[in-house]
């Protein structure tokens, strides 16, 4: 068993791993969030900008984010709170605190981030 990088003590191939490969979706925002945490962690780029929302994939390129993932060393997912973001949602809420080690310095990233469902999918 591989425990899955984004600390919910559960086997990677049971938790992030299917929705990264697409083989299931989200059911919630934040299953969306953790499994977005595990694809830097795996540098798995393509999912990442799959599930960036439509309006804001303007703002990455798979090059810098496979940068960042690639140069960055993942210590860690702390899900602060959640809003929304359940099965019968179409919007969520999700508080985070991503830790990572880069260039030598280590970093927090804090964000709240929202979710929306697009085609039904978070
Ligand atoms: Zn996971």
């Amino acid at each position: 068993m591989e425990p899955c990088p984004c600390g919910s003590a559960r086997d990677y191939g049971e938790c992030c791993q299917p929705l990264i490969e697409g083989r299931l979706e989200a059911e919630t925002a934040e299953a969306l969030m953790r499994a977005r945490y595990s694809a830097y962690v795996k540098a798995a780029v393509d999912f990442i900008i799959a599930s960036t929302h439509t309006s804001q994939r303007g703002n990455y390129t798979a090059e810098g984010i496979r940068k960042w993932s690639r140069n960055s060393e993942w210590r860690g997912l702390t899900v602060v709170r959640t809003e929304g973001g359940g099965s019968e949602d179409k919007d969520g809420v999700v508080e985070f605190i991503a830790r990572y080690i880069a260039k030598g310095r280590s970093h927090s990233h804090h964000e709240i981030a929202q979710f929306r469902r697009e085609n039904g999918t978070w």
